[in-house]
């Protein structure tokens, strides 16, 4: 686990092979994504770094419902009861009615890419592949703040899966993208906002659209959930990810 302070009250932490964010209102924390089952002893190190408890987690935003982004909340709910939010069409998924997720196949027909061999080991280690399982998730609002520390604005963006969701910081310029934009991840050479490669997504022509949701917030800094900060206009990044996804 690695915590970096982005701003005074937001943190991105790097966990075993994806990010989650910290949003710090005082004695309240708002979790963003929480990383691979394996993850859970990483997201309570992250917090108690901060001098703070999952106790003093008001609620948990989620991107979208892939194991590297959900699979440690189950854990942390067995630690203290969170309220978890998602995307009104992530929460079939998150029930395990529906699935969106690269299969083993997916992975395992690409391993004689030295790169996509070595990230499927360091997976494997994470808790990979699992069933996700968060029955009580509840739809964000996407009608203003929501009513989390931080102020959260939930930005749908489907196409990576159907209710994938980014949540931007108005008053800190931050957007926070889940997997609908990315700046580097250990299966493609290149580093910079990006699209994930089209068969981690359920439909990338639906993610390429969805890039001009992210183009409309107001902020200069993203972070993703692969890959480190990236500083700079939204209309840059999202030129960038577009470009990759033509690739
Ligand atoms: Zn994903």
């Amino acid at each position: 686990m690695r915590l970096r302070q982005v701003m005074s009250d937001v943190f991105l932490v790097e966990g075993i092979a994806s990010n989650w964010t910290l949003l710090r209102e005082g004695r309240d924390l708002t979790l963003v994504d929480a990383g691979y089952p394996k993850d859970v002893d990483g997201v309570v190190a992250s917090v108690e770094q901060l001098g703070h408890r999952i106790e003093d987690i008001r609620g948990v935003l989620i991107t979208h419902g892939h194991i590297d982004h959900v699979d440690a909340i189950p854990a942390l709910q067995r630690l203290h009861p969170l309220p978890t939010y998602a995307g009104e069409r992530e929460l079939p998924m998150l029930r395990g009615e529906r699935h969106e997720q690269a299969t083993t196949w997916d992975v395992v027909s690409r391993c004689w890419r030295p790169r996509v061999a070595k990230w499927a080991v360091t997976i494997a280690r994470a808790g990979a592949p699992a069933e996700v399982r968060l029955p009580d998730a509840q739809p964000t609002l996407t009608d203003g703040a929501l009513d989390l520390p931080g102020s959260p604005v939930a930005v749908p963006c489907a196409g990576h899966t159907s209710g994938h969701t980014a949540y931007a910081l108005p008053a800190a310029g931050i957007v926070v993208t889940g997997d609908a934009l990315i700046t580097g991840h250990p299966i493609v050479a290149r580093s910079g906002p990006q699209l994930l490669p089209a068969f981690f997504s359920h439909d990338q022509d639906e993610a390429n659209a969805s890039l001009d949701a992210l183009a409309a917030v107001d902020a200069d800094t993203v972070l993703p959930g692969h890959g480190p900060v990236w500083h700079g206009s939204l209309l840059d990044a999202v030129d960038a990810a577009r470009a990759s996804g033509q690739r």
